[in-house]
């Protein structure tokens, strides 16, 4: 099952989605997204927990 990303779930008012297969391959991803989208060049800690605590396993 794919794991799920939604900037919505982080509290952004931004449509944007991502899948992956693997939790792992999430990320790399939405650091692109968080630096184009939302202007966050380094995540702090607290922000990558906050992202990966969102992550929802796709039904
Ligand atoms: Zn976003």
């Amino acid at each position: 099952m794919p794991y799920v990303y939604k900037c919505r779930d982080i509290g952004y008012d931004c449509s944007f989605e991502f899948k992956a297969q693997m939790e792992k391959d999430l990320m790399p991803r939405i650091r692109i997204h968080a630096r184009y989208a939302h202007n966050i060049f380094e995540m702090s800690p607290e922000m990558e927990k906050k992202v990966q605590g969102s992550f929802k396993e796709e039904k």
